[in-house]
């Protein structure tokens, strides 16, 4: 990829520049805990947007996409604004640094990325934080701090792409370290790194390729109900009670709302027991909580469809350390935390046995915790 790129800048724009990459990331547990006030647990992988960029000393921004293979100019200003999507993340990374007082002249760029796009691996945040990152070291000295870049990531979707999507995303692929995930706490916005070197194992992701499209939006009817248990039990979020609090109340709320409350409940505690056994190194651990997490997100919190829970099922068939829906829910991938001696006999039982009754195969994505956002020694 790197010297696929560095052939096509010099092709096109007849110099060098310097080489920028940042990844996409999983979330190992922490799921639907982020309007909550509680944890995430994300890491950067192995899957990256790598882009070469040298300023041109106008006020023009000319980038090609490898993959897409379209070249795009645009000016800086809001009246600018590309009309292709992929352009608009990069477009909306520049203003979002305008608008902050940062500064961005002209500059050309090639790139081109092997993060899965729409799988739930976040390629649009391994693309805001490769150019947000870059962008920094060349127009700005690096003053720009990490967690703002993140943000500018952030913001880039919800004003240029209509994606209103929390920080988890930007933050892991800013943040990202090899061999490591983070506690990111969503209410104080501090995070902590985790050692994860998971030898013996394998972390794989399982596609589904399933996107339910769903009537009236479950996601805002999510958060609707554990806004309403959290004022019942008089606390800002649910990050703030507990399963006592909550069985107190219980003849309070409906039944529904109980049940979504007590999965946030647990989850939170759970994002607190996987960093524990990880300290340990007790994996089995770790995965026996991912299982309590689609449980939970299955039963409790209703975000799961038969695809997932199927493989799920085949996961724990298989033996499997842990399984879990990874993101919203509703469709797209699970996450497989798997001894090496059973892997290939996993994805292969996975494979057979979903497209036996679904129709089609699942798409195995190996992943590596992996380095976020940095310059690429060229
Ligand atoms: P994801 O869940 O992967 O973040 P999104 O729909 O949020 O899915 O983002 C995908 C979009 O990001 C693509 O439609 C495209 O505009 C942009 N994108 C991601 N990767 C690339 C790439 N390698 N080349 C060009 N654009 C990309
Ligand atoms: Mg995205």
């Amino acid at each position: 990829m790197q010297k696929k790129i560095q052939t096509i800048f010099k092709e096109k724009f007849g110099k060098e520049g310097t080489l920028y990459a940042s990844a996409g990331r999983i979330n190992l547990i922490g799921e639907h805990t982020d309007y909550n006030g509680g944890f995430v647990f994300p890491g950067a992988i192995d899957k990256e947007i790598m882009a070469e960029i040298a300023p041109n000393g106008t006020e023009t921004v000319r980038v090609f996409s490898i993959d897409i293979n379209e070249y795009v100019e645009f000016g800086l200003n809001e009246e600018d604004a590309p009309s292709q999507q992929w352009a608009r993340y990069i477009f909306g990374i520049c203003r979002e640094i305008i608008k902050r007082g940062g500064k961005v002249h002209g500059f050309d760029a090639v790139f081109a990325g092997n993060v899965p796009l729409g799988a739930g691996l976040s390629s649009s945040a391994a693309l805001e934080s490769c150019f947000a990152f870059a962008l920094n070291d060349l127009f700005n000295g690096n003053t720009i701090d990490k967690f703002d870049l993140a943000r500018i990531g952030q913001s880039t979707e919800h004003n240029y792409c209509g994606v209103n999507c929390g920080i988890m995303d930007q933050f892991a692929s800013v943040f990202g370290k090899k061999d490591n995930l983070m506690r990111l706490d969503c209410r104080s916005m501090e995070f902590e790194y985790f050692p994860f070197k998971a030898d013996g194992y394998q972390l794989v992701l399982l596609d589904s390729k399933v996107k339910h499209a769903l009537v009236d939006s479950p996601y805002n009817k999510r958060r609707q109900s554990c806004e309403r248990v959290a004022k019942l039990l008089g606390v800002k979020t649910l990050r703030d009670a507990t399963m006592e609090m909550l069985n107190e109340h219980r003849s309070d709320m409906t039944a529904e709302d109980y049940f979504r409350a007590k999965y946030v409940i647990a989850e939170k505690q759970r994002v607190l027991d996987v960093c524990d056994a990880l300290v340990k190194g007790d994996l089995e651990t770790v995965g026996k909580k991912m299982y309590e997490t689609h449980e939970g997100l299955s039963k409790d919190y209703e975000v799961s469809c038969v695809e997932l829970d199927y493989l799920n099922d085949i996961a724990k068939e298989c033996g499997v350390t842990g399984s879990r829906i990874m993101g919203g829910g509703f469709g797209g991938c699970t996450i497989n935390l798997v001894r090496n001696n059973l892997y290939d006999k996993f994805i292969e039982t996975a494979k057979r046995k979903f497209a036996e009754k679904y129709g089609h195969e699942p798409v195995v994505i190996p992943v590596v915790i992996s380095d976020g956002a940095h310059k690429v020694e060229a």
